[in-house]
């Protein structure tokens, strides 16, 4: 057999697409669950450790196949146990992921894209535009390497990543299939077997999109709001005047009702002075998500250079949350994590170099709708 220009990269393929793989090699399915759970399970990467397998199917692979995950350019740990990897991608983009650790919990906040094309007017990510998908094997890669760190590992509950959460750079659902490949690793027994309610998708909003997720997936569900009224979320998430708030909130009812499970979606509001923080925008916004289940996290603007935003004052978001909580809604403020290493939501840009023209921000969004 002779090398492929190309080796096929069985990092970001679920169990199915594995088993199809091997059968295509004229190998039997049950080799699958032996590479997931080397790969995934003991970190190993190396065909010739998987020791399981036969050693002319070890060398075939060699040939043909790899297992390749981001490069770990560096990784810091912050004051408060927050720890953020640097990794860097195919093309030399660098990539940041972060994890969270609180009490018993550690959560993993994995990127999706290399920039982002919806351009929201407060987030350092979408203001630098869009480079690119990732693909499946750098989305389960970031999971992979950031475990990796930990190796040996050791099952169990005290295990470092219990949760993730699709809110690094990008927008998941303009990068659907990828980004269900690898979530449906995250979940998998012979893999991560992470459980569908720890592991959440946040959304600006791709309605059409939202709709196709519930048809393939049972993940939690965080709706990016941050504004109650469509005149103000016009303007700081412009993709909501494709798909205004009644549709979204629409899309999110008809999805958390498809669930086995009575399962809430999160309302991520990041609160900017002046801008979408009075008290009666809180009433505003409790209004507008009445009979939703859903709790409310309220995320303190973090500021980069030349945002234009402010994070307001800790009484104002006090206020802001004493409404919700009073109107009945479980609602949570985000507190600022990993400031001392920039590892706080909206500060993972690492240099995205922007590809977009402006003018073809939105074909991703209508290729979607299509
Ligand atoms: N594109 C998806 C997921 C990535 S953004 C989405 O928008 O939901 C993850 C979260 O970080 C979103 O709720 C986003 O609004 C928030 N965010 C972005 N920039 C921020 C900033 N500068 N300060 C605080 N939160 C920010
Ligand atoms: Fe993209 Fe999310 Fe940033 Fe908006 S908030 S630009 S959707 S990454």
């Amino acid at each position: 057999m002779t090398a492929p220009a190309e080796k096929t990269n069985l990092l970001g393929m679920p169990k199915a697409k594995l088993e199809a793989y091997f059968e295509s090699l004229g190998e039997k399915r049950f080799r699958a669950t032996q590479v997931l759970q080397w790969v995934h399970q003991r970190g190993v990467g190396d065909f010739d450790e998987m020791t399981n397998m036969s050693k002319p199917l070890r060398d075939k692979l060699k040939l043909i196949a790899e297992v390749r995950g981001p490069e770990v350019v560096y990784d810091e740990l912050a004051k408060d146990g927050t720890r953020k990897w640097v990794m860097r991608m195919d093309n030399g983009n660098n990539i940041e992921t972060v994890l969270i650790p609180d009490g018993e919990r550690g959560t993993l906040c994995v990127s999706s894209q290399i920039g982002c094309s919806l351009d929201c007017s407060f987030c350092s990510t979408g203001k630098r535009g869009f480079n690119r998908n990732l693909t499946s094997a750098e989305i389960i890669g970031q999971v992979w390497a950031a475990r990796k760190t930990f190796m040996p590992y050791a099952p169990g509950p005290d295990r470092p990543i219990t949760n993730v959460v699709m809110m690094g750079m990008g927008e998941p659902l303009l990068n659907f299939d990828n980004v269900v490949d690898a979530m449906n690793l995250m979940m998998e027994d012979l893999a991560y077997g992470i459980s569908k309610r720890r592991v959440t998708l946040s959304t600006s909003g791709v309605v059409p999109a939202i709709d196709k997720l519930g048809e393939v997936t049972d993940v939690s569900l965080a709706i990016s709001l941050h504004a109650a009224n469509d005149e103000l979320r016009n303007q700081l998430v412009p993709i909501n005047k494709k798909y205004p708030i009644a549709e979204l909130l629409a899309a999110t009812r008809r999805y958390l009702s498809r669930l086995p499970d009575k399962r809430k979606a999160t309302i991520e509001y990041t609160l900017m002075a002046g801008v979408n923080d009075h008290v009666d925008q809180a009433r505003e916004l409790a209004e507008v998500l009445r009979g939703l289940p859903c709790k409310i996290n309220l995320i303190p603007f973090n500021p980069f250079p030349e945002s234009g935003y402010e994070r307001p004052s800790m009484n104002a978001t006090r206020r802001f949350q004493t409404v919700l909580n009073e109107a009945g809604y479980i609602a949570t403020v985000r507190m600022p994590r990993g400031d001392d290493i920039d590892a706080a939501c909206g500060q993972l840009v690492g240099k995205v170099e922007d590809r977009t023209r402006r003018s073809a921000r939105y074909i991703a969004v209508q290729q979607v709708s299509a």
